[in-house]
This record gives C-alpha cells, sequence and structure tokens, in this order.
C-alpha cells in the first residue's frame, strides 16, 4: 500500500513519492538496509524526498523503499522519458540472448512440446513474443506503455493486451505466463500474483526473472550505490532467492525452482560465478519457474 502520497516540484520535473508499507507480507519487523544518497542519472541534492531508502523485511526477506518515488519510465510514452533520469531505456544488447535462454528454459522445463499457450506480460516492443511464435508457442502477451504495446502488434500480430494486468479484464487462461524483470517494478506484489494465479490454467507454470538479487555479490558489496538501485526510480521492491520463495508459497506456487544464467561463450567470469555459486545463489538475476 502507497500512503501519504505528495508532489514534489523540482527543476527537472514533479514526482509523486508516497510511503510503502508490508508490500508482500503483514510485519513490520524490517532493518534499515540501504539508503541512496545520489541518483545515477540525476543529481538533486536540494530534494531530501527523492533520496530513497531501503529496509529489509525480517519475515518475508524484500527489501523495498520506504517512499517510494513514482517517475516516469513505466508510465509515460518512451518519446517523454527523459533520459537524464531513467538512462537510454531501450533494448540492451544482452537482451536478444537472454530472450534466447529464456525461451529454451521455459520449453525445455515444461515440456519437449511447444504446443502451449504462453503469456508475456510486461511483452514491451514484443522481441520475446517474436521469438516464441516462430518457435510455434501461440503467445499473447500485455504491455502498459501504449507505444511499446503498439510497436508488439505490428512486430507480431499477436493479442497484445494494453494497461495495468491488475486493472483489466484477461478473458483467457494461459499455460505459462512470464515475467521477466517485472515484479521489481511492482507497489503491490500479492494484488500482481493474485491475477497471474487467476490467469494461469491448472498445472500450469511462471516464469519470472528479476534484478537485481539482493544476495548477489555485486549487491551485497554496493547496495544503493549500485546503478541498479540508484540509477532508477522504479526498482521499489528487491528480491533474493528466499523472498522469491516465500511471495511463491505464499500464493500456492509450488514445485519451485532456481536457474542460473549461461551464455555460450566461456569466460573467466562466468567460470569464477559458477564456482561461486555452489556456496548459494550469487547472480545478479534471480531466475524461477513454479508451478499451479
Ligand atoms: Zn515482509
Amino acid at each position: 500500500m502507497l500512503v501519504d502520497c505528495k508532489d514534489i516540484y523540482t527543476r527537472f520535473a514533479t514526482y509523486t513519492v508516497g510511503q510503502l508499507s508490508w508490500p508482500v507480507c503483514d510485519s513490520d519487523n524490517y532493518k534499515f538496509w540501504g539508503k541512496c544518497l545520489k541518483r545515477e542519472t540525476v543529481y538533486q541534492p536540494e530534494v531530501p524526498e527523492l533520496m530513497t531508502e531501503y529496509v529489509k523485511c525480517k519475515k518475508c526477506y524484500i527489501v523495498y523503499a520506504k517512499n517510494v518515488v513514482l517517475g516516469y519510465s513505466l508510465y509515460t510514452t518512451p518519446s517523454k522519458v527523459d533520459k537524464r533520469i531513467e538512462g537510454l531505456g531501450g533494448l540492451m544488447p544482452e537482451d536478444p540472448i537472454r530472450n534466447n535462454f529464456n525461451l529454451e528454459l521455459i520449453k525445455s522445463v515444461y515440456g519437449k512440446s511447444s504446443d502451449f499457450s504462453l503469456f508475456d506480460v510486461g511483452c514491451s516492443g514484443g522481441e520475446f513474443l517474436e521469438l516464441a511464435l516462430g518457435s510455434g508457442i501461440k503467445a499473447e502477451g500485455i504491455e502498459l506503455n501504449k507505444e511499446f504495446a503498439q510497436e508488439a502488434r505490428k512486430r507480431t500480430n499477436a493479442m497484445i493486451y494494453e494497461g495495468d494486468m491488475c486493472e483489466i479484464s484477461i478473458a483467457r487462461k494461459f499455460d505459462v505466463i512470464q515475467f521477466t524483470e517485472i515484479l521489481e517494478h511492482i507497489l503491490e506484489p500479492n494484488k500482481f500474483m493474485n491475477k497471474v494465479w487467476e490467469i494461469l490454467n491448472p498445472g500450469g507454470m511462471i516464469f519470472l526473472t528479476t534484478m537485481p538479487n539482493t544476495s548477489s555479490i555485486q549487491i551485497k558489496s554496493s547496495k544503493c550505490e549500485n546503478p541498479m538501485i540508484r540509477g532508477t526510480f522504479s526498482h521499489h521492491v528487491l528480491y533474493n532467492p528466499s523472498a522469491i520463495r516465500f511471495l511463491l508459497q505464499e500464493h500456492g506456487f509450488s514445485r519451485i525452482r532456481f536457474y542460473h544464467y549461461k551464455r555460450n561463450v566461456w569466460s573467466i567470469k562466468d567460470t569464477l560465478m559458477r564456482l561461486i555459486n555452489l556456496f548459494g545463489y550469487f547472480d545478479n538475476q534471480v531466475i524461477a519457474t513454479a508451478w499451479k
């Protein structure tokens, strides 16, 4: 729940800030986790309300912003996104490789046949949908951003819903629902997960990724100094594998499994990470599947 909302006027833009309470569980037993003392893309020392403080819930292990700044990225058209505030946006160079990795993982975990329906939550310009459709999967998507939704329709000819998934009616159910890099932006994860459950077929599977992983070496050593946190106003709720497990179990999901992102090329860094991951889950991204 977001309460005590107020508008903050700066020389760059108008922001809405509010207090976030108990996004996942009902416990208010939390501890201080970190504070953004400056932002990657805009430095605004004159606005203390924008210096987000993050706390960690001792019961469900999420890390969340106490004071949420509602800025731009998800709610305005790409042309209007202030590049000083939200970075450059658009596809990262690694994204097509990740899309391929995600699709192969979904296919191998769900089963060998491509004969299933898939719903891509936050499908952006339809890049992943295009891949999925190309391999015979019956895929549809939903996108909050009008321009991206239009781009996705053009690219795929698929059914693309437009709007907030929790607010609109979705006529059918799916065998697989994927939400990659979505959860960290969601202020009310319980409402979101209820909707996912509602439109997932019995026996269906979810595939999710979220970044950053608060148990990763990068985040543990840099916390709010990390660009994944200070570089954006829209990473409100941060997870690690324990927090994901808590959230999914609370919503009735079972057979929860975690995976490591693997590139096809060999590198010293990847090999080191594989060794380190023998002692825990230290990747920057949490990747998981679970079943209804
Ligand atoms: Zn909690």
